[in-house]
């Protein structure tokens, strides 16, 4: 009788030590996908940023995987940016920003993107990039 009472005792213990150790789990793998996201999203804003001063036009084929999936589809917000830019005293000849160096034409398409001195801010809407956008 005892020792089938310290039994249930013992089950009871294990029971909470088996919750404690899935919470911690549980905590340790949101700690890690929060750093990964994180981490993915500072490469991406670098990988943007890279492709935007390297190229002048955006080739579909040669766009690194995050800069792709962070490319802006809404053709009002590609607009707006654009009409900004073209009408802007830093935009040269080239289609390049004097303030930032990026080429406008590539740069104005990504989420990650916005304009050094203000005048558009960068793009969050998740739905509109198909999920795949990384959220900062
Ligand atoms: S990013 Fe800003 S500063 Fe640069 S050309 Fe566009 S509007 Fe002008």
């Amino acid at each position: 009788m005892n020792s089938q009472r310290l039994s249930k005792k013992q089950q009871g213990e294990e029971q909470i030590l088996g919750s404690i150790k899935l919470l911690f789990i549980e905590w340790i793998l949101e700690v890690l996908r929060s750093v990964s996201i994180y981490f993915l999203n500072k490469k991406a804003r670098m990988e943007a940023n890279n492709y935007a001063i390297e190229n002048d036009s955006l080739d579909m084929r040669t766009v690194p995987p995050l800069v792709k999936r962070n490319i802006i589809h809404n053709q009002e917000i590609l607009d707006n940016r654009w009409n900004l830019c073209s009408s802007c005293e830093f935009l040269t000849e080239s289609n390049k920003c004097k303030k930032c160096g990026c080429f406008m034409k590539v740069k104005h398409k990504l989420a990650f993107a916005r304009c050094p001195i203000g005048k558009w801010e960068k793009y969050t809407d998740e739905k509109e990039l198909s999920g795949t956008y990384l959220t900062s």
